[in-house]
């Protein structure tokens, strides 16, 4: 088992993965096939080398220059084209999952700009409100429109929350071939691997300052991924712990054979072989939890507690 990177996304898997729950595509280890739109023109440039090169070896097979030219030129056009067709359908066709990350942060984008156009509509008609009489309907109007806009808002700072989710999802993500069989390391390895740790854990604490610093997180779902952020943090924490004594223990080792202090260490810091972060299962947690606030929202909508009108 060996971690490698989505060619498509730059999401790390396991080589035994069939699909990236990234951006869904199939095979994500392989690179995306541009070959068709470099090897069809190749093709059409190899024909006409050979057509040409027969008619100057032999004279019995005149052509017409300027017809062989333009045609030369008209069929290499057309080979691009073709090619690059096909290897745009190729990709296409690639992506095999329905429920993958980027696809779900697609429709969370689209979700946001809905949300905040109609928030935009419902303020065009408070500015309404406001200008007009102050009647009894006005103000019940006025209660309404404050209604639909708490709820809107709220719906926005759910969905913001899920883009969250993803960002700790693939923040983890990068952390998974930091740890990945690192029990195995030698010296110099743990050395290597420290300076990565080191570059995970400010990326890390970045997004950490990014999220504390936003309103969002005061809100019960910016809270939950703050702290899944935390947890992730606290691991790293841990394996930095264990990585160190297991350095400490290779270059002890390097002067006395056994020493039990140092091994003892490393067991303190309670790690086992198992992987300490595990997106794959993340992302399926995601994508069902995501599908809930998706029909959740449809119903809202279907019952029309969000409407402008009446
Ligand atoms: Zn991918």
């Amino acid at each position: 088992m060996k971690y490698v990177k989505c060619q498509y996304c730059g999401f790390f898997l396991l080589d035994s993965e069939r699909v990236c729950p990234d951006c869904g595509h199939r095979n994500p280890a392989k690179p995306p096939s541009a070959a068709w739109g470099v090897m069809l023109p190749f093709l059409a440039l190899l024909v006409y080398l050979f057509v040409y090169i027969i008619t100057l070896l032999s004279p019995e097979y005149r052509i017409n220059l300027l017809w062989f030219f333009s045609s030369f030129l008209g069929v290499m056009i057309a080979a691009i084209i073709a090619g690059r067709k096909i290897d745009k359908l190729q990709r296409k066709d690639k992506i095999v999952s329905k429920k993958y990350l980027s696809g779900d942060e697609a429709n969370i984008h689209k979700r946001i700009d809905e949300i905040k156009n109609r928030i935009e509509k419902l303020s065009t008609v408070r500015t309404n409100i406001k200008e007009g009489k102050k009647s009894e309907k006005m103000k019940s109007m006025l209660v309404l429109l404050d209604n639909a806009e708490e709820m809107l808002l709220k719906y926005e700072g759910k969905y913001r929350a899920e883009l969250w989710k993803i960002g700790v999802i693939r923040y983890k993500n990068t952390l998974e071939p930091v740890e990945h069989d690192w029990q195995k390391l030698d010296y110099q390895g743990c050395i290597d691997r420290m300076k990565d740790l080191k570059d995970a854990i400010s990326r890390g604490e970045a997004l950490k300052t990014t999220q504390t610093t936003d309103p969002l997180s005061k809100t019960r779902e910016g809270k939950e991924v703050v702290r899944e952020l935390a947890s992730a943090l606290k691991i790293c924490d841990q394996f930095f712990e264990g990585l160190t004594a297991r350095q400490a223990k290779l270059a002890i080792k390097d002067i006395s054979p056994v020493d039990e202090t140092a091994k003892k260490k490393e067991l303190e810091t309670g790690m086992d072989d198992n992987s300490l972060f595990n997106t794959q299962s993340d992302v399926s947690t995601f994508v069902s939890a995501f599908e809930e606030l998706e029909s959740e929202f449809d119903r809202l909508e279907a019952e029309e507690k969000l409407s402008v009108t009446e």
